[in-house]
């Protein structure tokens, strides 16, 4: 039998991270297998949609390489796959489940329901519509009375399954309650929509957050009812922000498109989403959505809660962006790279170079070079510096050496400079870490700058850097 695994969000925002890793196992799963990956967007609670969230993540799901094979958007042969645009279908199964006894009318008002509350303010349907003869059901209906359908769930007894991580699960049926399966605006909820959903798109792993995990016990009584297989569970452990908290959208935790935007690289976001709640068996932790789906495993997933990592995913950022070509690194970091000073200023493939190795995200590129264009009078102890041989005084004896010395080169790049540079040190006999000390606080007048001093000559120019040095040996006096 072919695997068929489905991706199923509300549209109410943005996509969060947790929701792109359940979408993320779902889809490796089935790839893995030559299975098909489908999206079906839940968007039956109205109350809840925002304008726009189906478009993102349609938009999410591609940019990120999470692609289903059928979806709104796509087609496919299970359709409609929006759950607004299939309200007849829950209305035809919804009446067959009451004939079959799993479900009844209740024409219960507001009014009553509330009265049904304990004292801790809870309210528990009394099944006080389940006995209602045919002819009350339909006279009521008849009259234009608003009704719901319920689930008619068992007094006694309990329902188990097992759950491919979680293992087995049983819940008595004593702690569930009747719930709403059809609105009386004729909207399906959540609980009955997902399971004929499922059904008739032909879902043969579920694969959804741990939250799911207790209520599907009632959800099973639907399908044993219906007489139809079910599927097999997969419940994902949640990811939390601290030991506290868990991730989530509605406290404005990140999104795939926040990561994005702060110059995290692609690969690296679906990279380390994969590894929020599962582990390889090797210890190669970087792996491309290809590697992903070859090694993916359910006995890798954990049960227990995982921990967003910035600091780890900054790390494996960086690690896409040191092994990117150098033109992929181009066309990626170029809407960072237009916000710094420096941009224009400069030979372009130069100031990337520099850069390459040195970030983590691409956002930190303008705070690497801007530094170029921030020459201005600095603090003159920066020349004193022990360990590096260098003092004020050294710093006012070689300095116009080191300025003619540089006058002198015409291949201005960055060995030739360093070369001409280690070749005064030997001459002075100082050391040439003084040398380049003293150079690089001469031409940028800052302690700390991406790119040793004739590198960063190199991507000045000689104009610039033989200027820079000048404005030194003035301030030096
Ligand atoms: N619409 C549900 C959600 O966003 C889907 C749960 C499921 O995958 O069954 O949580």
């Amino acid at each position: 039998m072919k695997v068929r695994t489905r991706f199923a969000p509300s549209p109410t925002g943005y996509l969060h991270i947790g929701g792109l890793r359940t979408a993320l196992y779902g889809y490796l799963f089935a790839k893995q297998r030559g299975g098909d990956f489908i999206l079906r967007i839940e968007d039956t609670d109205t109350t809840r949609y925002v304008d726009g969230s189906v478009q993102i993540i349609y938009d999410t799901m591609r940019d990120s390489g999470v692609m289903y094979d059928e979806g709104p958007d796509v087609g496919g042969d299970y359709g409609p796959y929006v759950q607004s645009e299939r309200k007849d279908l829950y209305k035809e199964y919804a009446e067959k489940l009451v004939e079959l006894g799993g479900a009844y009318y209740c024409f219960c008002d507001s009014e009553r329901i509330a009265s049904l509350k304990d004292e801790n303010g809870n309210v528990r349907y009394d099944k006080h519509c389940l006995n209602l003869s045919k002819e009350e059901i339909k006279a009521k209906i008849d009259a234009g009375e608003p009704y719901v359908i319920r689930q008619n769930v068992p007094l006694e007894g309990s329902g188990s399954y097992h759950d491919l991580v979680y293992g087995d699960i049983t819940v008595d049926y004593k702690d569930i309650e009747d719930g709403i399966l059809l609105k009386s605006d004729g909207m399906p909820t959540y609980n009955f929509a997902n399971v004929i959903d499922d059904h008739l798109m032909g879902i043969t792993h579920v694969i959804r957050g741990i939250e799911y995990l207790s209520s599907t016990p009632k959800y099973n009584l639907m399908y044993d009812a219906f007489g139809w297989e079910r599927p097999v569970y997969i419940h994902l452990p949640p990811i939390m922000k601290d030991a506290q908290h868990k991730l989530s959208k509605r406290n404005g935790d990140a999104s795939y498109a926040d990561f994005v935007e702060k110059g995290y690289v692609k690969q690296s976001i679906i990279n380390y989403i994969a590894l929020l709640g599962w582990s390889p068996k090797s210890n190669t932790e970087k792996m491309s959505l290809q590697e992903l789906t070859d090694n993916f495993s359910l006995e890798g997933i954990s049960k227990s809660p995982s921990i967003f990592d910035d600091v780890k995913l900054r790390w494996l950022s960086g690690e896409y962006i040191k092994e990117m070509s150098m033109e992929e690194f181009k066309a990626n970091c170029y809407p960072f790279l237009k916000d710094s000073k420096a941009y224009g200023k400069y030979d372009e493939d130069k100031l990337l170079s520099l850069v390459k190795t040195r970030v983590q995200i691409y956002s930190e590129i303008p705070s690497k070079i801007d530094f170029l264009e921030e020459f201005t009078a600095y603090d003159l102890n920066l020349y004193e510096n022990s360990k590096q041989k260098s003092s004020i005084a050294v710093a006012k004896d070689v300095l116009p050496k080191i300025k003619e010395v540089l006058s002198n080169v015409t291949d201005w790049q960055n060995s030739t400079l360093f070369t001409a540079l280690v070749d005064l040190s030997t001459k002075l006999e100082i050391k040439k870490q003084a040398i380049l000390w003293i150079t690089r606080i001469a031409i940028t007048g800052k302690e700390a700058t991406a790119g040793g001093a004739t590198e960063v000559a190199d991507i000045l120019g000689k104009d610039k850097t033989l200027e820079r040095i000048d404005y030194s040996i003035n301030l030096l006096g």
